[in-house]
């Protein structure tokens, strides 16, 4: 199994300056491509082939205006070239259909202000060492040995090493290794629970357990707590000059509060996903569409609750410790049917947080019920009947005290 390792990196001056020559050689490259086969493209000519492309690297490192291109080391300039591809070929093989998922859009200019990387290989006299105690240090052809800070050493030599550095002028390693997925035992009785999850806006995540339990697990908006701050540093940078130093200062401020934001909601999907595969035999997920949803009018809570990256993280460690996870069909009716008797209660607004079981007059969660029919539709069934039959009625319903139907229609404040 492909596993990368990213570290942060820190070049000393001199490695920087280095580092700075090398991603403009790659960029170079890379918009030089681009360009020769978008004007082949309008001019009706035949597409430049990769080999015609990388010959015309060769050629170009003898021009006058690209002679610089010789100075650096030439692997990571291929790289860039086979990148171009790859983002080609992406492209096409979505608009035909023979990639999935969300649609790939046509390869673009790199700018010198994005995110800038170098890639090396195997066979580019790239060395590792990690002598412990936190360090590492990578030899890089024609920069040196960069140090970075090791947080845990890496299984085996690396296939390929990206050097990158972000937006907000941060450097990172980050290496490909090829491991066997360890797969840790847990003990018997810590993970004979299964979960049913149905992620939200309201809530990022809200779960329920055959054993009779359920939590809510908050969304903390992130994004929307620092947005305030995130729209200053917009303003500052707006209002910066065109070309000027103040502008990259400016600049640079938007993508560090860009990256906080990316860092805590990191820390806190990994630390969920961990705990619900540590103490739960099987996950039952929903498979959701997450960039259709992306595109209609809750778009910023659907990017900032960041359900896709909990989906995968839960996923991956669910392999690692050995959990299984069910994902459930996207189309999977979870919030329009009553978990108690199974009754169909057609489409709801998405503010109707509690709703009453026209069938059984269960007051039902909306969240809560939604989860137990993940459960449900998971197979986990007998799993959840086993354990008393109202125990799903006591999952699904909006206030655990009232099991019995309650006698009001309206329940007042939502759910809680
Ligand atoms: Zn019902």
């Amino acid at each position: 199994m492909l596993k990368r390792y990213r570290y942060r990196a820190y070049p000393t001056g001199e490695q920087q300056h280095a580092l700075s020559q090398l991603f403009g050689c790659c960029r170079v490259v890379f918009n030089d491509a681009l360009a020769a086969r978008e004007s082949a493209r309008r001019a009706c000519r035949p597409i430049p082939s990769k080999g015609e492309l990388s010959a015309a690297l060769t050629a170009a490192k003898t021009t006058p205006e690209r002679a610089w291109l010789a100075e650096v080391s030439s692997v990571p300039l291929q790289q860039s070239l086979a990148d171009l591809h790859r983002a080609y070929a992406n492209f096409f093989d979505s608009r035909t259909g023979k990639r999935k998922g969300r649609k790939v859009g046509a390869p673009r200019f790199k700018k010198r202000t994005h995110r800038q990387s170098a890639r090396f290989t195997r066979n580019a006299g790239v060395g590792v060492l990690e002598p412990g105690g936190g360090s590492g240090f990578v030899r890089l052809p024609k920069i040196g040995r960069v140090r970075y800070e090791s947080s845990r050493p890496l299984p085996v030599d690396p296939s390929s090493v990206t050097v990158i550095r972000e937006a907000d002028g941060r450097h990172y390693v980050s290496f490909v290794v090829d491991e066997p997925v360890p797969v840790v035992v847990l003990p018997e009785s810590a993970s004979a629970r299964c979960a049913g999850i149905d992620v939200g806006l309201t809530d990022l995540a809200v779960i329920v357990y055959d054993d009779g339990t359920r939590e809510k697990i908050d969304n903390p908006r992130w994004l929307r707590s620092k947005e305030r701050g995130l729209a200053r540093a917009q303003r500052a940078y707006s209002r910066t000059m065109k070309g000027s130093r103040n502008r990259d200062k400016a600049r640079r401020r938007v993508a560090v509060t860009h990256r906080k934001v990316r860092e805590t909601r990191w820390d806190h999907h990994h630390k969920l996903a961990l705990r619900l595969v540590r103490e739960n035999q099987a996950v039952a997920l929903e498979g959701l569409s997450v960039a259709g949803l992306a595109r209609t009018r809750v778009a910023k809570s659907v990017h900032d609750a960041g359900w896709s990256t909990l989906t995968r993280l839960i996923v991956e460690k669910a392999a690692r410790y050995g959990a299984v996870v069910h994902t459930i069909g996207r189309w999977e009716p979870t919030s329009q049917v009553c978990a108690g008797c199974g009754v169909q209660d057609g489409k709801k607004p998405l503010d109707v947080r509690v709703w009453v079981c026209p069938s059984c007059g269960l007051v039902l969660d909306r969240d809560y019920n939604a989860a137990v029919n993940v459960l449900l539709a998971a197979g986990l069934v007998e799993r959840v009947n086993a354990c008393g039959g109202s125990v799903r009625r006591v999952l699904a319903c909006a206030d655990p005290v009232k099991q019995e139907p309650a006698e009001q229609t309206a329940p007042s404040g939502g759910a809680a």
